[in-house]
């Protein structure tokens, strides 16, 4: 198919590597070295074959992509992620190529960070405390009331967190349900 957009979605790896889905001897050697990892590589190979489809995938650039469990979360350039997200049919196809996704992007803006991951849960508030040690608290506080039922799991965000940023997160509620506060009877 001819290709409209000068600009290609960059990868980890080789754009033409990505596109015939075999790795160059020089791919394979910065596997080999720890320098990009099998998520890297599947991850470009799953989101090359989607272009033809989606052509909105174009101008981005897959900065790095993990494997966090059974999960795959994917890195894209600042600013980036919100485009990923917000396409319902391109999600859907990652899904069913990679199991369960998350997407984010890359930013020393732990706001920006958190709410991509978490989308389309909404933060209230983001407190950062930075330890001696040079590494840092998040204390984040999701809008709304408590819930067990939030479409996403927190400690698997924490955990994701932790992995790609190296933050501790804490999770509050605005208004909690459990929490020492909800002693006080609310009347609504
Ligand atoms: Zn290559």
């Amino acid at each position: 198919m001819f290709n409209h957009f000068e600009r290609y979605l960059k990868f980890p790896i080789c754009t033409f590597d990505a596109k015939v889905g075999v790795l160059c001897p020089k791919c394979e050697d910065r596997l080999k070295n720890g320098e990009i990892t099998e998520a890297d590589v599947k991850a470009s190979f799953v989101l090359a074959k989607l272009l033809n489809q989606f052509p909105v995938l174009d101008k981005l650039t897959l900065k790095r992509a993990y494997r966090v469990g059974d999960d795959y979360v994917l890195l894209f350039n600042q600013g980036e992620a919100k485009q990923v997200l917000s396409n319902k049919q391109v999600m859907s196809k990652l899904k069913e190529a990679l199991g369960n996704v998350w997407v984010t992007e890359q930013t020393s803006d732990a706001r920006q960070f958190l709410e991509n991951l978490m989308y389309p849960i909404r933060l209230l508030t983001i407190n950062i405390v930075w330890l001696p040690d040079g590494s840092r608290h998040i204390k984040a506080i999701i809008a709304g009331q408590e819930t067990n039922n939030l479409p996403i799991d927190l400690n698997k965000v924490k955990e994701i967190t932790k992995i790609i940023t190296g933050d501790e997160i804490v999770f509050e509620f605005e208004k909690g349900k459990f929490t020492k506060k909800s002693s006080i009877v609310r009347t609504r």
